[in-house]
């Protein structure tokens, strides 16, 4: 532990093929080498299932190389995304090769499903994406909506993984967590996920809060790292934010390393 950084932070939230070479020659410089990638939305709807298959050919093969060359571990996530779950042929069409993708050697499981606007269609699609994780019993990684449809869609979620009794909720991380939602994400016994961003939705330093209010127990902080206004480094950030308020590192340590690993490691695929 050099200069009070978190060796070895994992970050199970981030969206590399929107960042450039640089942002993974930082991250490795600051130890931030070992992430995973959920299959989302692009800034723009896909469309089509061609372009699906290119995107998961895209974080299966290309994205875990790219990486690799900065010595940065990369995981990947596969799903049709809750954003353009409102067509159902296609997301049918999407859902028909997604074991195709699940079978590959760096896709941890089932992600970031959930809901966007707590639509009947997107609903549907979420349903079909958990039915599929279990029948495969796949980890699942979960997104919830942002703003006002945060709670309602975050308990519609729970609601329809508690309605698969082959779910296990130990299995399951549920991202975007907030004050207003965090509380109930852990007493259901799922993993809750807080995502950090610069200016909008959870600061560093709302992460901290939280940590605070509701312990360290299945609880990880990432950074999105998308294509918008995003921060790769947001982990260190938030880490730096707990050491100021004199957590013990070992704590610092269980949030940013010790708890994502643990529930990344449920997955065979999942080395370190
Ligand atoms: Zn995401």
């Amino acid at each position: 532990m050099e200069g009070g950084v978190v060796v070895n932070v994992i970050d199970a939230h981030m969206h590399m093929v929107s960042r450039t070479t640089d942002d993974y020659r930082l991250m490795a410089a600051a130890g931030i080498r070992t992430i995973t990638e959920p299959a989302f939305w692009a800034g723009f709807d896909r469309g089509s299932a061609q372009a699906f298959r290119g995107y998961f050919e895209q974080l299966t093969v290309y994205e875990p190389k790219r990486a690799a060359q900065f010595g940065v571990r990369h995981y990947t996530w596969m799903c049709l995304n809750p954003k353009e779950a409102e067509d159902l042929k296609l997301a049918e069409e999407v859902l028909a090769f997604l074991p195709e993708y699940l079978d590959r050697p760096t896709v941890l499981g089932v992600g970031e499903i959930g809901l966007n606007k707590n639509s009947k269609n997107e609903l549907v699609v979420l349903e079909r994406h958990i039915e599929l994780a279990a029948d495969r019993d796949e980890l699942i990684l979960v997104h919830t909506p942002h703003l006002e449809d945060k709670l309602k869609g975050t308990r519609m979620i729970m609601d329809a993984l508690e309605n698969e009794p082959r779910i296990r909720p130990e299995r399951v991380l549920i991202d975007h967590a907030e004050e207003h939602t965090a509380g109930e994400i852990l007493d259901r016994g799922f993993w809750a996920g807080l995502t950090l961003y610069p200016v909008s939705k959870c600061s560093p330093a709302r992460g901290a809060d939280i940590v605070e209010r509701f312990g360290d127990e299945r609880i990880c902080m990432n950074s999105a790292a998308d294509w918008g206004d995003s921060d790769p480094l947001a982990t260190l950030k938030a880490a730096d934010e707990m050491r100021r308020r004199g957590h013990p590192e070992a704590r610092i340590e269980k949030v940013f390393a010790g708890n994502p690993r643990a529930f990344l490691s449920q997955c065979p695929k999942f080395k370190g």
